[in-house]
This record gives structure tokens, sequence and C-alpha cells, in this order.
């Protein structure tokens, strides 16, 4: 038996990343790879640097797309900025804290947790206790929106906090950048990170990261070097660098790029309000229609991302079940709770390119006409109406 080209079905992403893809991204990627230190490609290079400027809002100049996804964004600023020994507070409210916990104990670092329950955002006095109690951190990581329970938590406060107590603030990025306001330099964040799969319409792999002056300060007078050769920014920078003879470090991934440089041409066109805009009025359309169908958010209303819906799964549903019909009915790809949610609730991406009319809509009658047929307690034949009222 010979093994024949792959062609993956056509799928609707409403899970939690990646999502949607614009297709003048996919074309994008189709256009001709060149060599990574071709004079066009350089060119095209800078200009990925400013458009992600203006996605985070800064004018960090250390802002460049890592060539990895968006947990080796995560790596990238913990490794760079912790050295052996070091203290941070990490605040945990899902999944991805967890996550930084683990990366910053492999810097060596001490680390100080504050816990919230998933589902609710970081309580910005327990991590104000936290620093009074260590006031030798070095840094305040949090992530600013909790993709494994759709909370988001006021990273502006959390930043003043972090500076007030003379730490850093290192911000996970990943599902806010595009998708609701993120503002790098007004709120004084000092490292973060992102990707590019969730809310910017782009295929998964690159990492965006930038860094305040700060940062590169704590950077640049190191005493050990960055554990990660390949993650190490002074490195990094020969390749990226601002005035940088562009040495070669590794080779980026050159198609992945025009892929980047593409979804971030389609943010400016659109700008950033407007793409925050659209991703909070989309949320209003598919929960009038979530609601209607008797459905609940597992977030209190405030704290509630656009871009990522949990809701909770009726009772003696299979939520697997569900998720399968939908994917083999419908093509339709939800995502499922994890860790504490696992089990008890859907989360229903509306990301970049997903965040759309027709998703919704799709979403909204398959989601009725399954569990209407597995005979779930759902009212029928209202999600229609009700998100078309909510349409601006
Ligand atoms: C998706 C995600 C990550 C990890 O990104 P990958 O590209 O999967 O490595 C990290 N943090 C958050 C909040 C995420 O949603």
């Amino acid at each position: 038996m010979s093994i024949t080209s792959f062609n993956p079905p056509v799928r609707t992403l409403m899970g939690p990343g990646p999502s949607d893809v614009h297709p003048r991204v996919t074309s994008a990627m189709a256009r001709p790879c060149i060599g990574h230190l071709d004079p066009a490609f350089v060119g095209m290079m800078d200009e990925v640097k400013s458009m992600l400027q203006y996605a985070f809002q800064t004018q960090n100049q250390l802002t460049i797309p890592v060539s990895a996804p968006g947990s080796a964004g995560m790596e990238t600023t913990f490794q760079n900025i912790l050295e052996p020994g070091d203290k941070v507070v990490i605040c945990q409210n899902g999944v991805f804290g967890g996550r930084m916990k683990e990366v910053a104990e492999r810097c060596g670092a001490e680390v100080v947790m504050v816990e919230d329950d998933w589902g609710k955002p970081v309580d910005p006095n327990k991590a104000e206790e936290a620093l009074k109690a260590n006031p030798d951190a070095k840094v305040l990581a949090f992530v600013h929106a909790e993709t494994s329970t759709g909370a988001r938590s006021d990273a502006k406060t959390l930043c003043k906090i972090a500076h007030d107590n003379d730490a850093l603030a290192l911000v996970d990025a990943v599902t806010s950048l595009g998708g609701s306001e993120l503002k790098v330099d007004d709120w004084g964040i000092d490292a973060i990170y992102s990707g590019t799969q969730k809310c910017l319409s782009c295929t998964p792999g690159i990492s965006p990261v930038s860094f305040s002056q700060r940062a590169v300060d704590v950077i640049t007078s190191r005493k050990t070097k960055v554990q990660s050769w390949f993650l190490d920014t002074n490195l990094v920078m020969g390749y990226w660098g601002p005035n940088a003879k562009r040495a070669y470090h590794h080779t980026a991934p050159v198609n992945a790029m025009y892929a980047l440089h593409e979804s971030l041409v389609m943010l400016q066109d659109e700008g950033i309000e407007n793409a925050w805009a659209r991703h909070y009025n989309n949320h209003l359309v598919l929960r009038a229609g979530l609601e209607a169908m008797g459905l609940n958010f597992v977030v209190e209303e405030e704290y509630r991302l656009p871009q990522l819906n949990s809701v909770t799964v009726p009772d003696g549903v299979d939520e697997a079940a569900v998720r399968g019909r939908l994917l083999n009915d419908f093509n339709l790809e939800i995502g499922a709770g994890l860790g504490a949610l696992a089990g008890k609730v859907w989360r229903i991406g509306l990301m970049g390119h997903s965040s759309r009319y027709e998703n919704i809509f799709l979403c909204l009658s398959a989601l009725e006409s399954v569990l209407g047929d597995m005979g779930a307690p759902i009212n029928k034949g209202a999600a229609l109406d009700a998100a078309t009222a909510a349409m601006k």
C-alpha cells in the first residue's frame, strides 16, 4: 500500500485554537520560498516587526516573532528574564499559569504561586499580597486571557501592582492579541508573548514576543547565559535586531512568515480597535443564541473573553459525543473542557477569522440539531431569532 498526498477535511474551527485561517493568509503561504537572508525577505521581516509593534500597541524595539509556537514564546520570556535563584510570583487560574510554573522552575527560579479558581480572573489583591510577602520577587507573571476557562484578568491593574512592588510584569497574551484590548506600553507590560493561531487569523507555529526597555536592561545585565541557545534574545537579535547585519542564527520559517505578514496587514487594514469590537460584538450574538437555547456561561459577565466562550454542558449530556457529532456531521470543531473543567464545559472559540456571523449561525444551528436529537433539556427554535436580534 502506498501513501498518497494528505488532503485534510475542510472544517470550521471554533475551539480554543487553531482558529479559521483567512484565505488571504493561506494563499500568502503558497508564495515562492526565498532565502531567509535575501534582501527581499529582510525587508519583509522589518515590516513584520513594525506591524507587531502596532498589534501589541508598543514602541518596544525588541518586538519579534519567535520561530516556534506560543509555548516557545512563554519559554523565551521566562528564560531570558529569569536566572537561577531568582524569585517569581505566578498567578494561576487555569491551565497556562500551571505551565508557567513548569517553565520557571526549569529556569532554576524559585516560584511563588497565587491560585484562583478556574473560571475566575486573577485576584489582584492576592497578587499584591504575594509581592508584599516576597519583596525580592523579580517578576509577576500571569495569563491575560485564560483560554482553558474563558476568563480575562485585569492586566492593567496587575502590571501596576507589579511595578509598585519593583517587579517586572510578564504576560501571556496568546489568546488576547488581536481579540481583546491589549496595550503593552500604556499598561507597562515588560515581557509579553502571543501566538499566531488564535485571534490573528493565521496558521500556528509562530510566537510574537515583546520586551520593554526595563526588561532589556535586565537581560543584557545577566550574570549567567540564557540556558536556551535558540531562544536567547541576545543572539536572536543578531538576526532580527534593528540595524543588525542579519547574521545567520536559524532559518526563519519563510512561508509561515509570509502568513504572519499577511495576517498583520489585514489587522492594520481592519484597525486594532475595530478587531477588538468585532470580537466583542460577535460574542454578544453567539451569547444571545446560546442563552436562548438555555445554555449557561461559566465565567461571570464582567470577566468573559469574547473570543473564548465556555458554557456548561447540560445535565445528562455526553459532552464528547456532542463534539463528535458536530465534527462528523457538520465539520465543526468546538473545544472540550480542560483540567478542573474537563467533562463539564464546552469551549466555543470566536477567534480571528472564526469570529463572524456565518460561524455563529452554523454553531447555533448544529448544536441545537445535535442536542435536540439527543433529547437534551434545551429550548428549541429560539437561538437563531435571539442571535439575529443581537446582530448590529
Ligand atoms: C494556546 C495557548 C498557549 C500555547 O500556545 P501554543 O501555540 O499551543 O504553544 C499558551 N497560552 C495560552 C493562554 C494559550 O491559549
